[in-house]
């Protein structure tokens, strides 16, 4: 049940087996894209993204690769381009947390969050603009967060990579927009998901004191931002971070 928004469209979506990358795929699909749906490590779930999106009439594949390595972006985009033959969308979604305060924190998890979080983006967008600039249209949307502007206890690390994925979009907005290819960025709050399961154990109530809105975001509610920001809607909306956190930090 296409909305056909997206029509005729190729999306990647990095880290699409769970969570909001799931989502992502799902309304994009739902649009008419069709979804590369990329994995590191949980085969049986991307592929069960898959399935979901077929049953509703959509058109999507899964892919493995771990997107902080180059090889693997490598193959994921010439799979793509090879076996779809364009790609306009890219979504770079994927992204791990390793929480420590920092007299703690060991150099593997500083370097595993940046890599994950911020090289991947790096590597993801390098390997899909020339086939965009190819075309002469393109749509980058990177996953940031909230944290990226507000610090937070024991996440340095991250907050220090999302603090990158800001500066890398404004940087590539600039540089790719007489390309025709746009750059924006959505930065979630706490959206029920794995990733925010654990801060939301420790102190739910605490949590929804610092929402203006009282609640947890849905992951499709940040699903939909990302479609917009992918369709000819935000045909002039470039280097942009939309926020979804339901009023947190505001
Ligand atoms: P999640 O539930 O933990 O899912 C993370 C996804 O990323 C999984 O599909 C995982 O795949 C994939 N992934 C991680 N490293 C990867 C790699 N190197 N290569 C390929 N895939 C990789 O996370 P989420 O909550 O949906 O978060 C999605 C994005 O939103 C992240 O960038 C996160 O920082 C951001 N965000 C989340 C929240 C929140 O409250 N949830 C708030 C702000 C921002 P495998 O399982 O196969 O490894």
């Amino acid at each position: 049940m296409s909305t056909g928004t997206l029509e005729g469209k190729v999306a990647i979506i990095t880290g699409a087996s769970r969570g909001i990358g799931r989502t992502i795929a799902e309304e994009l699909a739902d649009s008419g894209a069709t979804v590369v749906v990329n994995y590191n490590s949980t085969q049986a779930d991307a592929e069960a993204v898959v399935s979901a999106i077929r049953d509703r009439g959509g058109t999507a594949c899964a892919f493995q690769a771990d997107v902080s390595q180059e090889e693997d972006v490598r193959r994921l985009v010439a799979f793509t381009a090879n076996e779809l033959k364009r790609i306009d969308i890219l979504v770079c979604n994927a992204g791990v947390v390793r929480d420590q305060l920092i007299a703690a924190m060991k150099v593997e998890d500083w370097d595993l969050v940046i890599q994950n979080n911020l090289r991947s983006v790096f590597l993801c967008t390098r390997a899909v603009v020339p086939y965009m600039m190819a075309q002469k249209h393109g749509s980058i949307i990177n996953l940031s967060s909230i944290a990226a502007e507000r610090g937070g206890r024991g996440h340095s690390n991250y907050v220090a990579s999302k603090g990158g994925v800001n500066a890398l979009t404004f940087s590539l907005a600039v540089e790719l927009a007489r390309k025709g290819i746009r750059v924006n960025a959505v930065a979630p709050g706490v959206i029920a998901t794995d990733m925010s399961q654990r801060i939301r154990n420790f102190g739910e109530e605490e949590i929804l004191q610092q929402i203006p809105m009282r609640r947890v975001g849905d992951p499709r509610e940040v699903a939909r931002a990302v479609r917009f920001l992918a369709s000819p809607d935000a045909s002039y909306i470039t280097g942009e971070i939309l926020h979804v956190t339901g009023g947190l930090g505001v």
